[in-house]
Order: C-alpha cells, then sequence, then structure tokens
C-alpha cells in the first residue's frame, strides 16, 4: 500500500515494513528473500527452541528465515532492500547489516569525496601483451557520482571527465599486494567493465602528498566492489610472468 511519493520515490507498506522503492535503481539494491514458511519450521533456525504459543515465529527480513523474537530481536535498516526503518534481523544478519550501514554512512561518503590516483585504461584487458605493456597511468581525480552510481575519472581541471564508469557495468575486480588490511588500505585495484566492449581500469595510490587519501578512498572502492554483485577475481600477485588469469582463457 503506497503511503506517501516525493521526487521520484515512493514510500509503501509492506508485511515487513515501511520500504522506500527508489526509481533511480541503485546498483547495490538486493532482492527481498522469499520468507520460509511457517509450517516447515517447529523450531528456532538459531537456538532451536520449539515454538509453541508462547514462544512465537519471527521471520528475518533479510534472510526469510524463521527465529525465535530473541534471536530475531536484533533491528536493523537493510537499505539495499529499500527498508530504511529498522526491522527484524537474525544474529547473522545483523553483523553483515551493521558492515552495510558502515559502508553506506562511511564509504560512500569517502567515495564521493574523491582522490587523486593513478588510472590506466585499456581496451583489451587480461591478454598476455596488455598486462607486459600497460599504458603509462595519468594522474586523475576520481570520484562517485552517487546521483548516477558512475565513478568519475576527471583531469581535475574544468569539470574535463575522460571517462565514466557505471557501478552497474563494473564486471569484476582484484586488488593486488597486501591490500586488504585497514591498516595499510587498499593500494592498487583493477576493475573490468562492459562498456560494450569490456574494458579495463587500473587505479593506484600515488605517493604524498595525496597518498593517504587514495588509500582510504581505494579501500572505500574496494568495500564498493565487496558490497555489488560482481566477481572477486583471484589476487593478480599470485600471478607469475604475467600469465594470463585462467578466469579470462
Ligand atoms: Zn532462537
Ligand atoms: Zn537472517
Amino acid at each position: 500500500m503506497e503511503i506517501a511519493s516525493q521526487n521520484g520515490k515512493k514510500w509503501i507498506k509492506t508485511q515487513s515494513g515501511v520500504k522506500v522503492i527508489d526509481a533511480r535503481k541503485s546498483p547495490f539494491e538486493l532482492k527481498e528473500p522469499n520468507w520460509v514458511s511457517d509450517k516447515d519450521v517447529e523450531r528456532c533456525q538459531d537456538c532451536y527452541m520449539i515454538f509453541n504459543m508462547m514462544n512465537r515465529r519471527h521471520h528475518c527480513r533479510r534472510c526469510g528465515r524463521i527465529f525465535c523474537d530473541r534471536c530475531s530481536s536484533y533491528y536493523y535498516s537493510i537499505p539495499r532492500m529499500g527498508f530504511v526503518d529498522p526491522v527484524r534481523n537474525c544474529r547473522k544478519c545483523a553483523v553483515t547489516a551493521r558492515n552495510e550501514r558502515d559502508f553506506f554512512q562511511r564509504d560512500i561518503r569517502i567515495l564521493r569525496g574523491g582522490a587523486h590516483v593513478n588510472v590506466w585504461q585499456q581496451n583489451r584487458p587480461n591478454t598476455a601483451e596488455s598486462r607486459r605493456t600497460p599504458s603509462n597511468p595519468v594522474s586523475a581525480v576520481c570520484y562517485l557520482d552517487d546521483t548516477r552510481w558512475v565513478l568519475m575519472i576527471s583531469s581535475g581541471s574544468c569539470d574535463y571527465h575522460f571517462s565514466e564508469i557505471p557501478l552497474s557495468a563494473i564486471k569484476s575486480y582484484w586488488t593486488e599486494g597486501q591490500v586488504r588490511e585497514a591498516f595499510t588500505g587498499t593500494s592498487s585495484m583493477t576493475i573490468t567493465f562492459d562498456d560494450g566492449n569490456l574494458l579495463e581500469t587500473r587505479f593506484s595510490a600515488c605517493e604524498p602528498p595525496y597518498k593517504e587519501v587514495a588509500l582510504k578512498w581505494l579501500t572505500a572502492l574496494q568495500r564498493a566492489m565487496d558490497t555489488l554483485p560482481v566477481r572477486n577475481v583471484e589476487s593478480a600477485t599470485k600471478l607469475t610472468n604475467c600469465e594470463i588469469p585462467e578466469h579470462f582463457c
């Protein structure tokens, strides 16, 4: 049931809670799960306590499984499903919900803020030749235009954008080196995306004074990739002698 609408957004009341439907589709969107049927479950799917008049069934809004009240009393919004108000989550889903809350509150803001990074772009990704002879990097200002969910790669002067990468076009990514620790941050990331042809763009932190911001930005970009439904290709450092990764053969 629709209860309000404004600026391309609709608020509707569902059995799970109030949902916002945004006409501008987000690449982070997740479909609501099908709910497990009440009759199929006699015990809480976490603590195994049997259900009865006193111990009622409750559905986790994120995974659709059935739990007792105690095991599903973790209330978080699920913006990826449109739930802007806190809704019922199970213990496991609550962990994901907390991580995603941090991602939307912190990392999206960092991505919007942008950073100076080195960028390589090539249109013959993952061939032996392209790996041996990467084109020269350009120093660019990269940021997320989140009204359109597009990564903008700009020369930094006069709004001249030499490349735009819609998040929804990204197919795969990989990071390089010891990059997954929050302490050091992601230092280099390559993404492939489909722009009619498969293209490859590599982002790498540049030297001080821009390095610190660049590492934060690349780490936020990595979290975005972890959240998007894209393929995480094995770390390129595992490749020897610039071999073509198996995934692309
Ligand atoms: Zn339980
Ligand atoms: Zn759950």
